[in-house]
């Protein structure tokens, strides 16, 4: 009888920890496996590659490599002193040469390499023989600018297809582009400006989103009175007619004018491998951005491989990352891997809800879209608006669908799978950062069986491990997710900032990247992301990831999204305060923060029982889509607010502060 009781008590206890909970929640039950018609016709079906990987991953780096043309091939696969890698030592190769010139001479010349709509409607079909022109010819006008290897461009674009060919435009003469994202400020510009000192900028007169032009010369001009390394600005027109530009004489020329009478060839600069590709920021998550420094070939072996085999690209393909090109993933998924593989991009240049809330779905269905690769954020957004703005379209063409760059809730993915997916299209949950180049944690859609919310294993020849405070690998629970060995696309260092590279990435636990990622493995050795370290909660001595608690939250039928942060408490050391937003039509009521607390315990315990639950309107985001559970920090603490340069819509923010002050407790 009193064994009986103590039992029961310590089982009580173990529940009132959550700790089963919380293992029950993270290890979905469901699985997924690839359908067999996928699995026949996938680019990569031999579950053996990752073995052989493992053991040679040199090996089967360089044999990607091969498939890449060189002016001049590498002596040796990679010479490693931690934390300087170089990869394909010695070899020469030009970026566009690799995803131009070389499909221009097979069958593929007459083959779409970029379809693109503006936001209006109108559309451009460039066949990969266009786009080499215009590269060509764009090369040929920066040459004039008086732009030459090594020098620093800015492209400050909207989503049109210039900014793809000022790319790669940059990257056949060897200047380094650095791409700020178009929807960023005068100020944001003039700092990554200032930061690269940059000679050119390449911009347009506006942009169109959500059915206005943004004027984004005039923000330009307004960057420019502080930017003083810039030369030369070349101006795309792309506001119509009448939308009104000031030129400064000498300094701003249109593009249109310059790319008039540019001879069509331009001989590619024969670059290292180790020469640098691009410089470009990270998305401002966690505190200021790093300008992120690229390489050539390994950069460029990276996109290759991952998405050959990650998104299992054909030729018959047409392949739509929704990525804004100032992102890392628009620069790896939009231009550099689809056209290195020979493949076909889609570019949209707006907003998912204009004019109407099925334009993604729309674009799908015209395009005959079939790998579709997008951000949790958008899918929240999607299921917050309802599946009848999908339903309404013929995505039978689409046979594989991706994420990156959140962790996303198993709700979302099953959603996303069932109703985008039609419950036939393998979903990749792909883990990588802007530092990291490409993909580095995810399924192989004909090999991977999946699990929603897990972003899987690692890609082949990548080594991923989850650590403790020691660097000691850790097989129960949560921990630092961490890699250690060197990978081809890896970041080469933070621009002008060799010691912040260090401290960053490398100082925590000495020749091992460390990512800021929090993770864990499955019995099956999968990884499941759980957020920031940064972020991660800590009640009574528990520490639990912001992603299981926002998953369960999430799981509510009320909740679109919910982001959750720890503020100080007495007891628990930490409470947890959640801010939610509803779906569309889900009504509040008086007990629905009780309510979604309860569903909270329910799900993983009554250690994980937020506070606080925090109906919001919208919740602040970086301008990739983000949450920013830091501002969110500073909200819930009363703090000052930390660096908002990145923050998409600084309303938000205050709006959350008049209702966390009003009604702290909802
Ligand atoms: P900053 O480094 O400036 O704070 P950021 O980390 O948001 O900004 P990015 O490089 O755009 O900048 O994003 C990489 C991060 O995004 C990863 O470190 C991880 O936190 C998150 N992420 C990306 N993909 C996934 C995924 N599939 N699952 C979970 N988290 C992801
Ligand atoms: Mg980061």
């Amino acid at each position: 009888m009193a064994r009986a009781r103590k039992q029961q008590a310590a089982k009580k206890a173990r529940a009132a920890r959550g700790e089963e909970r919380l293992a029950a929640l993270s290890a979905e039950k469901r699985s997924f496996k690839p359908p067999a018609e996928f699995r026949r016709q996938a680019n990569c079906r031999d579950p053996k590659v990752y073995r052989r990987a493992a053991r040679h991953p040199e090996k089967f780096w360089a044999g990607w490599a091969r498939q890449l043309e060189w002016s001049k091939p590498s002596r040796k696969v990679l010479e490693w002193k931690a934390p300087d890698a170089r990869w394909f030592v010695g070899g020469k190769l030009n970026a566009s040469v690799n995803c131009l010139d070389r499909h221009v001479r097979t069958a593929r010349r007459n083959k779409a390499a970029l379809i693109w709509e503006g936001e209006p409607g109108d559309r451009r079909t460039y066949t990969y023989w266009d786009l080499y022109r215009e590269v060509n010819r764009f090369a040929n006008v920066l040459k004039r600018l008086h732009v030459r290897k090594g020098d620093r461009v800015a492209i400050y674009l909207p989503m049109i297809p210039e900014a793809a060919i000022a790319m790669l435009a940059c990257a056949r003469i060897g200047a380094i582009h650095s791409v700020v994202f178009g929807g960023f400020s005068a100020e944001a510009l003039r700092d990554r400006i200032n930061d690269a000192q940059a000679k050119v900028l390449i911009t347009a007169d506006g942009g169109y989103r959500r059915g206005a032009v943004l004027p984004l010369k005039q923000w330009a001009d307004e960057a420019l009175q502080r930017a003083p390394s810039i030369e030369k600005v070349v101006i795309v027109k792309r506001g119509g007619q009448d939308f009104p530009v000031h030129i400064k004489e000498g300094r701003d020329h249109w593009w249109h004018r310059l790319m008039q009478d540019a001879p069509a060839w331009c001989e590619p600069a024969a670059m290292d491998s180790e020469d640098i590709l691009y410089t470009l920021y990270t998305s401002g998550t966690t505190g200021k951005p790093k300008g992120v420094v690229h390489t050539t070939a390994g950069y460029l072996v990276g996109v290759l491989a991952t998405t050959r085999w990650v998104f299992d690209l054909k030729d018959e393909d047409v392949f739509w990352c929704t990525a804004d090109i100032g992102w890392v993933t628009g620069h790896s998924y939009s231009v550099y891997g689809p056209l290195a593989c020979g493949a076909t991009t889609l570019m949209y240049e707006g907003a998912p809800d204009w004019p109407a809330r099925d334009r993604f779905w729309e674009l799908c269905e015209r395009h005959g879209v079939t790998v579709f690769y997008t951000a949790p954020t958008a899918i929240r957004a999607f299921m917050k608006w309802g599946a009848e703005h999908i339903r309404r379209h013929d995505l039978s063409r689409l046979r594989l669908i991706g994420t990156v760059g959140e962790p996303i809730n198993p709700e979302v993915w099953v959603w996303y799978h069932r109703t985008v997916g039609g419950g036939r299209c393998p979903v990749v949950d792909t883990w990588w950062q802007t530092e990291t180049g490409h993909i580095l944690i995810t399924p192989l859609p004909g090999l991977t069986a999946l699990r929603p919310g897990s972003a899987t294993l690692p890609f082949p020849g990548i080594s991923a491990e989850v650590v403790d405070g020691f660097g000691e690998p850790v097989k129960k629970g949560g921990g630092y997710l961490v890699l250690t060995r060197p990978w081809p696309g890896m970041l080469r260092g933070i621009w002008g900032d060799p010691a912040r590279y260090r401290k960053q990435y490398w100082a925590r636990f000495p020749g091992i990247y460390f990512t800021g990622d929090g993770a864990k493995r499955g019995p099956d050795g999968y990884f499941w992301l759980l957020g920031r370290v940064d972020d991660v909660l800590n009640v009574g001595g528990h520490r639990i990831g912001t992603a299981e608690v926002e998953s369960a939250l999430v799981h509510h039928p009320a909740v679109a999204e919910a982001a959750v942060v720890g503020v100080p408490h007495e007891l628990k050391g930490e409470a947890i305060a959640a801010f939610v937003t509803l779906k569309d039509g889900a009504r509040p009521y008086g007990h629905l923060g009780e309510d979604l607390k309860e569903h909270v315990v329910k799900r993983i315990g009554a250690i994980a029982r937020p506070e606080r639950v925090i109906l919001a309107a919208d919740l602040p985001k970086t301008r990739s889509g983000k949450i920013m559970r830091r501002l969110l920090r500073d909200v819930a603490t009363g703090r000052a607010l930390g660096d908002v340069s990145t923050l998409a819509d600084p309303s938000v923010l205050e709006a959350l502060k008049a209702r966390y002050a009003e009604d702290p407790s909802a």
